[in-house]
């Protein structure tokens, strides 16, 4: 007997895809709300996120009649058709993330657009709307996610210890304040402020408030362009070098992603400089034509390819070699970790 699923069904099996830690969560809720224009983030998690998650923006909002549309699957404002795919400026487009976190969690919506007289508060259990009333609350979105897997045991169990999951978190935020420098970034750790970024668009500012214990002021800048690429950001010396790729920070088109592309132009850069198994640090920022490129690879969204990998690698690398030989004379060595 072969049978189509139940929607609640379909949803939590789909939401594992999206949705596997706490860390996720905070991904796509922040990835929201600066979709949504936002130029303020607050977000407070609560035993690493299990118990408590929220995320507030002072966004664009969604209009009240569109709330319970948000959390239907494949419901999204920044697409409509396949072609859009090909140009995605957005952070998020699958129309995946409130519907996969409704179906794993207790989950509360307040949103209000600045037209609106009045906000709106939806509160969603396991996929289906619970409560629906009119509230007062400023322009914006809040989202609240409770009792994360308490639905899904098997998911529960695969949790790490609180302290994990929010060193997860704090590193995520950590980057994204760096890649959104004009947005302030709040982050408050149960109950406790662990930063708030200005909010000018100095990105050299956040990456001191961010990571000034690690870094200290030794950062080099590094700026160029070449056809449609172009690459910004901080590099470390050869003075001052990581046992790990801890402290290589990228953003590709606004993006925190993993790239070995990077990492690679990186280490050629650097072949003489330093020794094997050390790394500098680098918070790089490069931005690329939409369509030279394609970040539909994991729903994560973690994982970026280029169509030509060959030309970005050593683009890096030339822009990284110069900013390195014009800085040739830095004398101390401070080996960190
Ligand atoms: P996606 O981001 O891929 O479109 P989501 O499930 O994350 O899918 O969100 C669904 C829709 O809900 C979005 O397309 C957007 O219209 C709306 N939305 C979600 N979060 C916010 C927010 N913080 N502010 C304004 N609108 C939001
Ligand atoms: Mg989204």
């Amino acid at each position: 007997m072969i049978r189509i699923l139940e929607k609640e069904v379909a949803d939590k099996i789909a939401a594992g895809e999206v949705v596997d830690r706490p860390l996720s969560i905070v991904k796509e809720l922040v990835e929201n709300s600066i979709d949504a224009g936002a130029s303020a983030i607050t977000v407070e998690i609560k035993k690493g996120g299990k118990a408590y998650i929220r995320v507030t923006d002072n966004g664009c909002g969604i209009e009240a009649d569109q709330v319970e549309t948000a959390f239907l699957r494949h419901a999204t404002s920044k697409i409509s058709q396949a072609k859009d795919l090909e140009t995605i400026e957005t952070l998020g487009f699958r129309g995946e993330a409130l519907a996969s976190i409704a179906a794993v969690s207790r989950t509360e919506i307040i949103t209000k657009t600045a037209n609106a007289p009045a906000g709106v508060r939806l509160a969603v259990e396991g996929s289906r709307p619970a409560e629906k009333e009119m509230t007062g609350c400023p322009n914006g979105t809040t989202v609240v996610v409770r009792d994360l897997f308490y639905n899904t045991p098997a998911r529960q169990k695969f949790m790490k210890s609180d302290a994990s999951e929010s060193s997860l978190i704090i590193e995520f935020i950590s980057q994204i304040a760096l890649a959104y420098a004009n947005v302030k970034i709040r982050l408050v750790n149960n109950g406790s402020l662990l930063f708030t970024t200005p909010g000018k668009g100095d990105r050299y500012q956040n990456i001191l408030t961010v990571y000034s214990r690690e870094i200290g002021d030794e950062l080099i800048p590094v700026q160029g362009q070449q056809g449609n690429l172009s690459l910004e950001g901080y590099i470390s010396g050869p003075g001052l070098s990581h046992a790990t790729r801890k402290h290589q920070i990228f953003f590709i088109n606004g993006r925190v992603v993993n790239s070995k592309i990077l990492q690679k132009g990186i280490s050629q850069a650097y072949s003489d400089k330093l020794f094997e198994g050390r790394f500098p640090a680098a918070y790089l920022f490069l931005q690329a034509a939409p369509q030279t490129l394609d970040v539909n690879i994991h729903p994560n969204k973690r994982e970026v390819r280029f169509d030509n990998e060959a030309i970005v690698t050593e683009f890096v690398r030339q822009i990284l070699r110069q900013a390195l030989l014009s800085k040739e004379s830095i004398p101390a060595v401070t080996e960190k970790d």
